[in-house]
């Protein structure tokens, strides 16, 4: 009988909301999380495929591990990668299903990540004991930050992403459910709702859009703090911008996801805006709200990418003011669009192009840091000693203060990748 289990996360927002609900799912069956995989009867690798890399963590993790110890332990991969090697999918790749037995002969169920609700039924959890849970919704770390993911899937068919085919088709969830767990949820304390969705602006529901929602959510009675991630440009509207920069409980800082500054490379990766657009849409907000911070996602190396290209992201970069970029090496996804392209920018040249954009955000983001010293900024305290500024700054707390409580704290220096404050 399975009384204990383990879940390890790779890649993205998107997959720790997932695993919070396989968290909350598992607890309502009476299932314990455990901290060490050693103590599990049940584990779960939740995974990432967007990159080769995240694959290739998942397979060094069952290395570390050692593969004996797996014997007598349920490994359930879920996840985008599950998806990739799971023969029940739409999208099956042969290669994958071979290289599945080879790679990880250790895991013993693939679930399909669309599927998760029927998780316990698969592995013939009973569920006499069911205990009742409100939402399955909640970041099971902190009681004070809240995931909500209020879509599923994706509909744009990027040519270099395999979402569409891995965690199917755009999928909204409807407002009232949204609503009725954002506000439990500040009922019980909650202070930082984050909103997320592959393409979380694309969001609707009869008629109603992004801009309702968090209207919506605006009014519910309470100090809190809205953010959403990750925005697509194409449907980031004026009505948006003016809701975000100006209204009081939305955090000062978006993740709008770029890929290219390329007019060019846009088309080819089928993105369905052009980088003037982009720009726009940066200057309004900076515009209306001049420090509000800016991060994106950029990938370096696409099929065709000439230094022309890989220039106007650094542009783009530059003019946008962007204070964070996840940068992707561009590797072919089997399945996706892009796999049939001519992968010909030499891997050497895709790490400088990494290399340059690294260290231009670097020093742009050391420098906007540097300007924050001496400056008191609104912090929600997280633990005793951190905390995310009404910027969406990590902050080290070197006083003690009560968690949940929002304070206004004086920044007195800076690392790298966060803040520093009392
Ligand atoms: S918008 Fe494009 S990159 Fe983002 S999930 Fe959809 S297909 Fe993938």
């Amino acid at each position: 009988m399975l009384k204990t289990f383990y879940i390890k996360t790779y890649g993205c927002a998107m997959n720790i909301a997932d695993s919070n609900t396989i968290h909350n799912l598992l607890k309502t069956h009476s299932l314990r999380e455990v901290s060490s995989w050693k103590d599990a009867d049940l584990i779960i690798l939740l995974t990432c495929s967007i990159r080769q890399q995240a694959e290739d963590k998942v397979a060094g993790w069952g290395i570390k591990v050692k593969e004996e110890i797996f014997k007598d332990k349920i490994v359930v991969l879920t996840g985008c990668m599950a998806q990739r090697y799971n023969r029940d999918s739409d999208l099956v790749v042969r290669e994958y299903e071979k290289t599945l037995q080879k790679r990880f002969p250790w895991i013993t169920h693939l679930l399909n990540i669309q599927n998760i609700e029927q998780l316990p039924n698969i592995l013939g959890i009973e569920n006499n004991d069911l205990v009742q849970n409100e939402s399955i919704n909640y970041d099971r770390n902190n009681k004070y930050q809240g995931l909500f993911s209020i879509s599923h899937g994706c509909s744009n068919f990027c040519s270099y992403c395999i979402v569409p085919y891995t965690r199917g088709k755009l999928r909204n969830i409807p407002k009232k459910e949204i609503l009725k767990d954002v506000t439990n949820f500040i009922n019980n304390e909650g202070k930082l709702i984050t909103l997320l969705g592959q393409n979380v602006n694309s969001w609707e529901d009869n008629g109603e859009n992004i801009v309702d929602l968090l209207k919506e959510i605006e009014q519910i009675e309470g100090e809190f703090w809205i953010n959403f991630i990750s925005s697509h440009p194409k449907d980031f509207s004026d009505e948006l911008i003016d809701l975000i920069t100006t209204h009081d409980k939305f955090l000062k800082h978006c993740h709008i996801a770029a890929q290219s500054g390329s007019n060019r490379i846009l088309k080819l990766m089928n993105r369905k805006y052009s980088r003037d657009k982009f720009i726009d849409i940066c200057k309004k907000i900076k515009t209306s709200c001049p420090n509000f911070r800016i991060t994106t996602d950029v990938i370096v190396g696409f099929p065709s990418e000439t230094e022309a290209d890989f220039n106007d992201s650094i542009s783009l970069i530059k003019e946008c003011k962007v204070e964070m970029v996840y940068i992707g090496k561009f590797s072919p996804r089997g399945g996706s669009v892009a796999y049939d392209m001519n992968d010909d920018v030499e891997f050497n040249i895709k790490k400088n192009r990494e290399e340059v954009i690294r260290k231009l955000v670097n020093k742009v983001r050391e420098k906007e840091h540097r300007e924050l010293i001496g400056k008191s900024l609104p912090v929600l305290v997280i633990t005793k000693n951190k905390g995310i500024t009404y910027y969406n700054h990590e902050v080290l707390l070197e006083k003690e203060y009560e968690e949940g409580s929002i304070q206004n704290i004086k920044i007195n220096g800076c690392s790298k990748s966060g803040l520093v404050g009392i």
